[in-house]
């Protein structure tokens, strides 16, 4: 086939290649395949065959971050040559791979937000029309705009425009990309005192640009797309809140509001997803754990450090108590290790050089620097080296629930799931390379005990390793890298376990194995990690006497499967929704007398419970018994027996099971029969 000068290639998904007139549309594209490929089509991701791939995402510099990355890649001309998303209208005039994203695809959904963004503006502005705009992105849970508006929005203005973003949408109007000069916008942006444009225009385009706008009716914004061919495509959304937010983050500026909002594919998917976030607020562990005083974070204290109450220091003690059973029962040895150590440790190990902006600043005392420890690993290092070791001594497992310190900016930390101390069910194993295979599968093996006995049926693996062309951040040798990586996919492929390998993600001393787990919500979770590492044996000149007589170097892995305790029990508390299974619940069963000549009786089941070794605690209080009912079901537990005249008789209870309600009288025995086994069982069943 002759190309001909006025046509252009067009390279499919399936591998054919189309041939069109220079000039055609993405929606031409679609509409030669099928008209209903093109009326689902959202948006095209194209990329130029022939172009070799940009240096740079954009040309505003890489200092950028946060707002202002996510501005410049609102404003900044495309790249040609990149691969990116264009309208549907948007002519094409060279020889491009495509592929039309539908509703399917996740950063379609991006485009509609956006999309919704200038809807929003649309309504803001014909309510308003003082107001002047910011910019109005995608965001990973729908969108927000930034208004300046003397006048604050009130909750009746937001209602106001959403109705009115419902005409937009219906009045269905076409986004239209044009051109203009630049200086002729930032004049206009100038005189019309739209001072946030006018500042976009000149941090993101250079003089001699032609500016990109959208426009959707007599409505124009600044934007280089791309968008949704017409405001109807914005079939489902939402105005949600509104910030304040000074300009460019300068107190000395004006306010601007920043209204959020949220827009779906459909009214379904929509209903969906606020479903979803009413459930996890149902669920949140941080209103749980008041609710159910299992924790706090003290201010007084500092953010970040975790009070364990009663209830769930509990909890916790059977979270440990069992890991450090199933360790001792697959061979590792139990250590303690300090909470400080000298900078010089630290220096040895090289987290000063590379971990150093995560871990708490030093203290200085008389005879050195000191730093509260951010891993344990060092430390169990130094116990490695205490005394030489032989090929028969390996592999050296030792583990230990050691509490570790790392600085998180104030502001982020979030109840127990991120904090600035916490405790790792570490362990660290050092072996031979030949042995290095079958420490990693008994590490995944161990993973998944622990994921099935605490309820979690799903997870997913990801394999991070690292990026050879950022060498300066990773410790160890290529060939070191090589080896690791290799033994670590042999370890999954021997399992079978399929995984994602993420490149770049790696720690600085070695690859990774990351266990994520799904929760009842189908969240995912970052918990289990199994690492490699070469470098501390080496830092360390670590050493063992091998078969042959002469000295060798271990290898090392660190794995941690709860992660954090913390952590994990955070997880755990959203995942039952704080109704924990019976062998978890910090208390079993609640005692409740009918009335006060039942106390004596209620007491001496306490005491038998008891000695069976089940957690219960008997009301005293002089509350009616519908309230007493009320607070056992508020907390959560899984059994409330209730005894009067009858059940003091017969030596019985009387039985109510979280979720199933009243179930009647039942011999004392036969319930703690049933409630042993339960526990025995490790059953999320009552
Ligand atoms: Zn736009
Ligand atoms: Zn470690």
């Amino acid at each position: 086939m002759t190309a001909n000068a006025a046509s252009i290639k067009i390279h499919l998904p399936d591998g054919s290649i189309k041939e069109f007139p220079a000039g055609s549309t993405a929606h031409d594209v679609a509409m030669s395949i099928s008209p209903r490929l093109a009326a689902a089509a959202v948006v095209a991701r194209i990329q130029p065959v022939t172009a070799k791939p940009a240096e740079h995402k954009n040309h505003a510099g890489p200092e950028m971050e946060g707002d202002a990355a996510a501005e410049a890649s609102m404003y900044s001309a495309e790249e040609a040559g990149a691969e990116r998303l264009v309208d549907l209208s948007a002519p094409l005039h060279e020889d491009v791979s495509l592929q039309l994203l539908t509703e399917k695809d996740a950063e379609a959904l991006k485009v509609v937000r956006h999309s919704a963004a200038h809807v929003m503006a649309t309504a803001v502005l014909e309510l308003y029309p003082e107001t002047k705009l910011g910019h109005g992105p995608a965001t990973d849970a729908g969108f927000f705009y930034d208004f300046y508006r003397p006048t604050p929005f009130t909750p009746e203005d937001l209602k106001a425009i959403e109705a009115r973003m419902a005409e937009v949408v219906a009045r269905n109007e076409p986004f239209v990309r044009e051109w203009e000069p630049r200086d002729q916008s930032l004049a206009r942006f100038k005189t019309s005192n739209d001072f946030m444009k006018a500042h976009f225009v000149e941090r993101f385009t250079k003089p001699g640009d032609e500016i990109s706008f959208y426009r959707n009716g007599p409505f124009e914004d600044f934007c280089r797309g791309p968008h949704v061919p017409a405001t109807g495509r914005v079939k489902a959304f939402r105005v949600l809140s509104l910030a304040g937010a000074y300009w460019l983050g300068d107190e000395n500026n004006p306010q601007l509001q920043r209204l959020y909002g949220t827009a779906f594919f459909s009214s379904k998917e929509m209903e969906q997803h606020f479903a979803r976030l009413e459930e996890a607020q149902r669920r949140d562990h941080r209103v749980l754990g008041k609710q159910l005083d299992l924790f706090s974070i003290q201010e007084l204290a500092g953010a970040g450090l975790i009070f364990w109450h009663p209830k769930g220091a509990m909890v916790r003690r059977i979270m440990e108590d069992w890991m450090r059973d199933e360790c001792l029962r697959r061979g590792y040895q139990l250590v303690y290790t300090p909470h400080v150590a000298r900078v010089n440790l630290w220096q040895t190990s090289g987290h000063e050089g590379f971990y150093a902006r995560n871990m708490f600043t030093p203290m200085e005392l008389d005879d050195a620097d000191y730093r509260m420890k951010p891993m344990n690993c060092p430390f169990h290092v130094l116990i490695y080296k205490n005394t030489p070791k032989s090929y028969r001594d390996l592999p050296v497992r030792y583990a230990e629930l050691g509490n570790v310190y790392r600085y998180e900016r104030s502001g982020t930390m979030h109840g127990l799931l991120r904090v600035r101390g916490f405790t790792q069910d570490d362990a660290h194993i050092f072996c031979s390379p030949n042995q290095i295979e079958d420490e990693v599968v008994a590490c995944i093996e161990f993973a998944q005990v622990v994921l099935s006995t605490f309820g979690f049926t799903e997870f997913k693996v990801e394999l991070s390793t690292w990026d050879p062309n950022d060498r300066k951040n990773y410790a160890g040798s290529d060939e070191n890298w090589a080896m690791a990586i290799d033994s670590l996919e042999k370890a999954l492929a021997r399992k079978a376990i399929p995984h994602k390998t993420i490149k770049g993600e790696a720690a600085f001393y070695g690859p990774k194995i990351d266990i994520k787990l799904v929760d009842v919500l189908g969240r995912l979770w970052q918990l289990s990690t199994v690492q490699f590492d070469f470098n501390l044996p080496a830092r360390f000149e670590l050493e063992y006497v091998g078969e042959d007589g002469e000295r060798h170097q271990p290898v090392m892995v660190h794995r941690a499967l709860y992660g954090s305790v913390e952590r994990f029990f955070g997880v755990l508390i959203e995942h039952y929704a704080g109704a924990f299974p019976l062998w978890l619940a910090p208390v079993q069963a609640g005692i409740v007398p009918i009335s006060e000549r039942h106390q004596a009786y209620a007491d001496s089941i306490q005491t038998t419970l008891q000695n069976a070794g089940l957690r219960v605690e008997v009301d005293h209080r002089n509350e009616k018994m519908g309230a007493k009912i009320r607070d056992y079901t508020l907390q959560k537990l899984p059994y409330l027996l209730i005894v009067g005249d009858k059940e003091a008789e017969s030596g019985s209870v009387s039985l109510r099971v979280r979720g199933q309600g009243d179930q009647g009288s039942m011999p004392l025995a036969d319930f703690v029969s049933r409630a042993l086994a339960l526990v025995d069982s490790k059953s999320t069943s009552l």
